[in-house]
């Protein structure tokens, strides 16, 4: 760099919409560079990791400058291609620099005066380190919760930070954020010999079994299964499989322990990181299949972006394999996108075990060691290890990738893409879009059920369009029965929550030794409680919600700030003790299911289950392994799940989806049927979906049924017109938030007002939303909609310009003003 150059202007990790400004040292000229990380004090006491964004010779006129102490990478850890991708996202999505800056890098890549530091228990001592390292590690091995501001007093340092970020390289401490387990830790329950038996001491033990048949039994099966004298090495052999060999209890195996001929141990299984490099190549694909990918590749000659809607199991996700492979052998990277709870083991394993360890997996449910760890191998995409395809979910798109050939976006039209809170809020399949458009890379949407937006976008041409109508094998789509529940409740034909016809499904799939699913997109046992004489129903006292039953721990949960008491017994405002709970969630199901069906085996999969380590893979697990008949979900189970034993599907009620008030309630409730009812007759046989609902002469109820994608799509998309939503119009959500609720109230109609005046019709509110106070915040909304051919980033700048100017307003400036571009 320029020896002359004076001053840099830097991204500090704060929602402030400007730069800062900071001198350079003459000692560290040499160092610091754009896109590098530096470390800078802030105010009297703090300091803060700041990115190098520019730099120059131009003194800010209005403030002194603060010199930075001292630059912490050797070579520039953001690219300029990031960059240009966190100039877009800030301006697009209406945000701070700062607000990307703490969404794009993990914890232990941004140090801050407040991160937590602790010591590494297991760290090896025979790293060397230098003497304050050493000082600053004997400081953290002997106290707990510490920062690097309580640091920098304990050692009388001026600043730790440098020192920090060594230790971290060198392995001996770690930056704390909620560690929650990785996938790695899985054990399953193995079986052996307890000793190394001869041939003859077997047949001995065979023989002393004669009476205890079960036993002799089982011991056999385990020398067929392991072929341990017939074989050099002998078959590992699991508890379960064994147990299923014979079809007995694990008590006779326990017998067979205790007499000491074989033995139970369990070993930890990496289910995720196949250390073993072998793959098992590319299946075929099949002709349908063929036809698509040959229509991709045409498309992707004059288009940046192609839509590949293939119905549920026509096999995208082998498309998509033969996609990367592709890219692959071009030296290209890949990113591979998928929502939240679609990101299963199932399809990590099906990727690894293509690609080996050429995959990396970005969750947010990683430790932050881990993704720094990802982070970092990215960034030295040379080395022989790096990750070539990353796996990941919506932050992913932050990566620091330098080649990128293609992205992927499964599942496409999920709104988890969408990051609702805090800024930046942005959509990862749009973002992905920019970001593609920087490598030169290519962009393909996958899914059953597009967008409205997106088929629009196919549909008119700017994105490629390729179709796949065909399930892999030609399995049929599956039957779809609608149970009314109306009609069956006039007759008392119902049982409870099931339809006569839902029950009787169940039993013959339970007879058939097949497996189900049943759907209701509502955890906890009952929505509400309501006192039978006056209709009282407890709310929270935080939030305008009313709380929800939960039974497993008998509590009325807030499902928006946690708030949890003990159900009343008598009601607050009658006296009355006759109080009900009313509605049912999937807490519900699953008990009411085991009165009706006491031999079925029942798992249940909703935020309340899976919150624990490894919960959710547990539950897939079993289920994979068919040791659950009926797994109980919410819409955690309509994702990319591929159980090929599954023969029915029941939804449980349709009708809580499509009355939801907002203008996308119809094109979900299609997704999440249409999605749901894939995970039926996955494999050889046709599946059944039933469906619950009060209205079966629902047009999106008809359109389910005929599986006719195309007639809900030109259906919602003459109301958008008329109804002025996107695709046509652009939105931008203006949210106002105060804990009282007047000025709340007040500053929204200043704004609304002054907003009008340039907009016109165009501003829609002040209103508040369904829920309009969430943690004592009371809410209210403005809406700007405009033509999509306008300007956005004009309309974007008045925007900003209003609220700063409301925001100068004395009775105004604690009010909390955030914009949402494109909201979902
Ligand atoms: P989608 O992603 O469209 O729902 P999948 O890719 O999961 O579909 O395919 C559904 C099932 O069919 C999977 O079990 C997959 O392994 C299998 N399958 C799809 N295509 C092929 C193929 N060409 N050869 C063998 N198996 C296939
Ligand atoms: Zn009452
Ligand atoms: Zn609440």
């Amino acid at each position: 760099m320029n020896k002359t150059t004076k001053f840099a202007d830097l991204i500090l990790p704060l929602p402030l919409a400007q730069l800062f400004t900071y001198s350079i040292p003459e000692e560290l000229k040499a160092d610091v560079a754009i896109g590098k990380r530096v470390v800078v004090p802030f105010g009297r006491t703090k300091f803060y990791t700041g990115i190098v964004k520019n730099i120059h010779n131009n003194p800010p006129e209005d403030y002194a400058t603060k010199e930075i102490i001292s630059c912490l990478d050797e070579s520039p850890l953001i690219t300029s291609l990031q960059l240009c991708f966190w100039d877009w996202i800030s301006q697009y999505y209406q945000c701070t620099l700062g607000d990307v800056f703490k969404a794009a890098l993990p914890s232990g890549l941004k140090l801050e005066s407040q991160s937590k530091i602790s010591a590494n228990e297991n760290f090896q001592t025979k790293i060397s380190l230098t003497k304050t390292e050493e000082q600053i590690l004997n400081v953290l091995q002997h106290s707990k919760d510490v920062n690097i501001s309580t640091l920098n007093q304990a050692t009388g340092l001026k600043n730790t930070l440098p020192q920090v970020k060594s230790l971290l390289e060198k392995g001996a401490i770690s930056i704390q954020e909620q560690i929650v387990s990785s996938y790695k830790e899985k054990t399953k329950e193995w079986v052996r010999l307890s000793s190394d038996f001869s041939e003859s001491e077997m047949s001995l033990f065979i023989n002393q079994l004669k009476r205890a048949k079960k036993q002799q039994e089982m011991l056999l099966s385990y020398l067929n299964l392991s072929k341990h004298y017939f074989e050099e090495n002998a078959n590992k052999v699991s508890v379960d499989e064994l147990l299923q060999s014979v079809g007995s209890a694990k008590g006779i195996l326990k017998s067979l322990a205790e007499k000491n001929i074989l033995e139970i141990y369990s070993e930890k299984i990496d289910r995720i990181d196949l250390s073993q490099t072998e793959t098992s190549g590319l299946k075929e694909l099949n002709k349908y299949q063929q036809e698509a990918i040959s229509e991709i590749k045409t498309s992707f000659e004059e288009k940046n972006c192609v839509l590949l809607h293939g119905v549920t199991s026509s096999g995208k996700t082998e498309i998509y394999i033969h996609l990367i492979h592709e890219q692959l052998q071009e030296g290209k990277q890949v990113l591979y996108l998928l929502p939240e709870i679609a990101l299963t083991t199932q399809i990590i394993n099906r990727l690894k075990s293509v690609f080996g360890n050429k995959v990396g997996i970005y969750h947010s449910k990683f430790n932050d060691a881990e993704r720094v760890e990802i982070y970092n191998n990215i960034h030295q995409n040379n080395s022989k290890n790096a990750y070539q395809i990353i796996l990941g979910v919506r932050s992913s798109v932050f990566l620091p990738f330098n080649n990128l050939g293609l992205i992927i976006v499964d599942e496409e039209h999920e709104n988890t893409y969408k990051q609702f809170d805090p800024a930046p809020r942005y959509h990862a399949r749009d973002a992905s879009l920019y970001l593609a458009n920087l490598h030169g890379a290519k962009t393909l949407l996958g899914t059953a059920t597009p967008a409205i937006e997106t088929y629009y976008n196919a549909k008119s041409g700017k994105y490629g369009l390729v179709e796949l109508f065909h399930r892999h094998q030609d399995i049929e789509m599956p039957e779809i029965i609608i149970a009314d529940v109306k009609e069956a409740r006039r007759k008392k034909r119902m049982k409870s929550i099931f339809s006569p016809e839902l029950i009787q499904m169940i039993e013959i799939c339970l007879e058939n030794k097949e497996q189900i699913i049943l759907f209701q997109n509502r955890r906890g046992y009952s929505p509400y409680l309501e006192c039978k004489s006056c209709g009282w129903v407890p709310h929270c006292p935080n939030c305008s919600v009313s709380l929800t039953y939960h039974r497993y721990n008998n509590q009325l949960v807030c499902h928006y700030c946690a708030h949890s008491i003990h159900p009343p017994t008598v009601c607050e405002q009658c006296g009355s003790t006759e109080i009900e709970d009313r509605g049912f969630g999937t807490e519900k199901i699953e008990e009411e299911l085991m009165s009706f069906f006491p031999d079925a085996k029942i798992g249940r999969m909703d935020l309340d289950t899976t919150r624990k380590k490894m919960a959710y893979e547990k539950l897939i697990y079993k289920f994979e392994n068919r040791e659950l008949d009926i797994l109980v979900g919410t819409q955690m189970v309509s994702k990319g799940l591929d159980f090929d034993n599954v023969s029915l599907v029941g939804v449980l009620n349709a009708d809580s989806m499509l009355n939801y008030p907002d203008y996308r309630a119809y094109e979900r409730s299609f997704q999440m049927m249409a999605q749901v009812s894939g995970r039926a007759g996955r494999n050889k046989k046709r599946g059944k979906v039933l469906i619950q609902t009060y209205t079966p002469d629902h047009p999106i109820i008809k359109n389910v049924i005929e599986n006719d994608y195309y007639s809900m799509y030109s259906e919602q998309l003459a109301e958008r017109k008329e109804y002025i939503y996107p695709p046509y119009f652009r939105l931008i959500n203006i949210c106002l938030k105060h804990k009282n609720q007047t000025v709340v109230n007040q500053a929204a109609s200043v704004l609304a007002k002054s907003l009008r005046k340039v907009f016109g019709i165009r501003i829609f509110g002040p209103q508040s939303p369904v829920i309009s106070r969430i943690q004592n915040f009371h809410i209210v909304n403005i809406l700007l909609k405009i033509e999509k051919k306008s300007s956005p980033s004009k309309a974007k700048w008045i925007l900003n310009q209003h609220a700063n100017h409301l925001k100068s307003m004395d009775q105004f400036k604690s009010i909390l003003i955030n914009f949402d571009v494109d909201p979902m």
